[in-house]
């Protein structure tokens, strides 16, 4: 089939009846929930931009194995100049939705190439599990299908392992093998976008134990598969909050869901890794299936700083505040963590790593080094949106209130911003920076840039670790070489 359109994606979801739960009810008709509506249309909008002369050549490719045009996010980088095409797919995407959503069909697209593309990785332990992968992303690639992913276990007593935890499928582990596949009991969390993708991929962040055997999985199944719940997060919004009063929050909601899986059956062709500890905990380490998202991940991470740096911005001049120091001071933070990124990401980019099986990743620390700066930085910005805003963030009147006769003269007077800034202007730009920086909507954006790929204290101490191993501390050697065998000659301290 080659790339879809946005039409396509949606016949895709029609045909499909995942279970679905939300706020105590079953929702059976996907592509009419009011909550899921509007983000159901900016998928869309990516998917027909594969079609738009302004964008194809920049997010997608002739695929060499089968001649058909294909999304970036399935080029499998050989090169500085195809990783930097997959990096111009992210941008293009990113700013399509200023990079509040985070997964995004490119970022699965990613982990699923990486898995593929390192087949040498599983033929080690089941030559069955390189092939099934590499059939898996050839099928997703062909059909251009939209994944989620869960890796993470439900937050029960995260002091012990699954194989400690009270029930024994609490966390989602094989329950029996049958000739058909394996069947699967438990849950996992936290699947950003589930009910309006295609599919979803289990796999898990390496931290297993001797004991943990059942536990140590990866697979992917579509996500209407018999026996896998889809269970919601309370919405943020309902599908009917106008666009005016919440411009963003109105349109890009990612729902997240708990996945229960009531003994599935995995058909064998669909799995990838199980009953083994060892290629569990290395799967992420040693295949770039981190890496390579997490380019993903810092584009669309730079841009989603950007633009909450432009909001402060505007807010600030809206109002004639940034005539002040201290709120200048706050803004050029803003605005020089923006250039930290873009300089982490050029460095990234520019000193590429090429692994043994030819493959081309930006360079690991400056990635991680974003990693590590932005669930700082943007809370900052938001901060700072917060303190600069101020009283004015709560006090916007709504659409309804402009359409009123009896009250706009009001309105249009006192909620005039600096010379030359009328109220409708100020307004919507108070209503643009409280969607980020007030609602239940913004405070999951900035969960999502701190937890997205796993807990930031835990990835720096591992960053720290492998900095460890690696460094040579040679300037220290070198400063105390100068010392050696002075400790004879030197002369005794006098009491
Ligand atoms: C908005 C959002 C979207 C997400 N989307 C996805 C998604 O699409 N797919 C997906 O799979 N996941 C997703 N995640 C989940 C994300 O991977 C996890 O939130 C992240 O890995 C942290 O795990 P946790 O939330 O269970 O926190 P926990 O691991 O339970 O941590 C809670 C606290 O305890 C501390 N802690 C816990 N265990 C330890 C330990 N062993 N050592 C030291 N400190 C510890 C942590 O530092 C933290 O402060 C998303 C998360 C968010 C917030």
């Amino acid at each position: 089939m080659g790339i879809r359109t946005g039409a396509q994606y949606m016949e895709g979801l029609k045909s499909r009846t995942p279970e679905i739960w939300m706020e105590g009810r079953r929702v059976t008709d996907v592509v009419n929930e009011p909550v899921f509506k509007q983000p159901i249309q900016e998928i869309a909008r990516l998917y027909d931009m594969q079609h738009d002369p302004q964008y194809q050549n920049d997010i997608t490719h002739i695929c060499t194995e089968t001649g058909e045009r294909v999304n970036n996010s399935f080029l499998h980088p050989k090169s500085y100049e195809e990783m930097m095409a997959r990096s111009k797919l992210f941008e293009i995407y990113a700013k399509a939705t200023f990079g509040l959503m985070g997964r995004t069909p490119d970022f699965l697209n990613v982990v699923v190439t990486g898995m593929a593309h390192n087949g040498w990785f599983l033929d080690q332990y089941n030559p069955e599990w390189s092939v099934n992968i590499k059939n898996y992303y050839n099928y997703i690639r062909d059909n251009d299908l939209f994944l989620t992913h869960a890796i993470i276990n439900p937050q029960n007593d995260r002091s012990k392992n699954s194989h400690g935890q009270k029930d024994t499928f609490t966390h989602l582990g094989a329950v029996e093998e049958t000739p058909d596949g394996l069947v699967v009991r438990g849950a996992k969390m936290l699947a950003t976008l589930a009910p309006i993708t295609d599919e979803v991929i289990i796999y898990s962040f390496p931290g297993f134990a001797p004991g943990d055997e059942r536990y140590a999985l990866a697979f992917a199944i579509p996500i209407d598969t018999p026996g896998l719940k889809l269970l919601c997060r309370e919405p943020m919004q309902d599908g009917k909050r106008s666009l005016f009063d919440h411009p963003l929050a109105s349109r890009f909601e990612e729902m997240d869901a708990l996945l229960v899986f009531n003994d599935v059956l995995i058909p064998w062709d669909r799995v990838f890794l199980y009953n083994n500890v060892e290629a569990a905990n290395l799967l992420y380490p040693k295949t770039g299936i981190a890496q390579q998202p997490a380019h993903q991940s810092g584009v669309r991470g730079y841009i989603k700083l950007a633009f909450a740096t432009e909001v402060a911005c505007k807010l600030a001049d809206s109002i004639g505040v940034d005539v002040y120091l201290n709120v200048q001071n706050d803004l050029g933070e803003l605005v020089q963590n923006v250039e930290v990124i873009r300089s982490l990401l050029r460095v990234a980019e520019y000193e590429y790593e090429t692994t043994a099986s030819g493959e081309v990743m930006p360079n690991g620390a400056a990635l991680e080094t974003i990693r590590g700066m932005l669930p700082k930085m943007y809370p900052r910005a938001i901060e700072v949106m917060q303190v600069i805003g101020a009283g004015g963030l709560l006090m916007s009147p709504t659409g309804y209130d402009f359409n009123a006769p009896e009250i706009r003269d009001d309105i249009d007077k006192y909620y005039l911003g600096r010379e030359g800034v009328a109220s409708l202007e100020r307004v919507k730009l108070f209503k643009l920076a409280w969607d980020l920086c007030g609602e239940a909507f913004g405070q999951r954006l900035l969960q999502y840039e701190r937890y997205y790929t796993g807990d930031p204290i835990r990835k720096r101490a591992i960053f720290y670790n492998g900095h460890k191993r690696k460094a040579s501390f040679s300037m220290v050697d070198d400063a105390l070489s100068v010392t050696e065998n002075l400790v004879e000659t030197q002369p005794k301290l006098v009491k």
